[in-house]
């Protein structure tokens, strides 16, 4: 399997949020630039998606936002990127998956765990192999994975299936949890 080179970000779209989390998206996508991977995400200048790419950019670093066009205004698309305009949702995410080696997860709403649920999905389906991290502050994510331990204990999930994707809390932790489950698939 090749490098790791682009890493894909699911995050919220809301500007109402809790300025720890924007700190929080705006650090991963400055990490994300400096240890040299592309940051491939949704495309807009709105809530988190648009603090990381925003920083990443300013790093130096490449970054690929998709964005479908009905939401062109909604979620005001980062123009001093990369950018490419789909027609629906689904070429959006499908393109966002294509383009990229693994996936982090900030804190969102219900497009956010839209998008990670459904990547998550694809790998439990043997669809691809793709690792996962969630990355938080204050333990946004806890109660997903509290589900998800729930979900294993009924055994509707087998256990081995939550080593695909980590639980971390500084955007380095992420990264590094991604390396080591993208080498473990080689
Ligand atoms: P949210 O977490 O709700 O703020 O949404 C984060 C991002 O997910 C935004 O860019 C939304 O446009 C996007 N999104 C919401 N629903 C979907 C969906 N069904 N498929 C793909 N992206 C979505």
């Amino acid at each position: 399997m090749a490098a790791m080179k682009s890493i894909c970000l699911y995050c919220g779209s809301s500007n109402e949020v809790d300025p720890k989390y924007i700190a929080l998206a705006k650090d991963l996508g400055k990490r994300l630039a400096e240890s040299g991977y592309r940051l491939v995400y949704g495309g807009g200048s709105v809530g988190l998606m648009g603090a990381s790419a925003n920083a990443a950019h300013e790093a130096g670093g490449d970054v690929l936002g998709i964005m479908p066009r009905f939401l062109l205004t909604k979620e005001r698309i980062f123009e001093q990127v990369e950018h490419r305009i789909v027609d629906t949702m689904h070429e959006r995410k499908q393109m966002m998956f294509d383009e990229s080696d693994a996936f982090i997860v900030l804190p969102g709403g219900i497009g956010t765990l839209e998008e990670a649920v459904e990547m998550l999905s694809w790998a439990r389906l043997g669809l691809h192999s793709k690792p996962m991290a969630f990355l938080d502050v204050d333990g946004f994510w806890s109660p997903f994975f509290e589900l998800m331990s729930h979900i294993v204990k009924d055994k509707f999930t087998p256990a081995e299936f939550l080593e695909q994707f980590a639980h971390t809390n500084t955007p380095d932790e992420a990264i590094e949890a991604l390396r080591v489950r993208h080498i473990d698939m080689k």
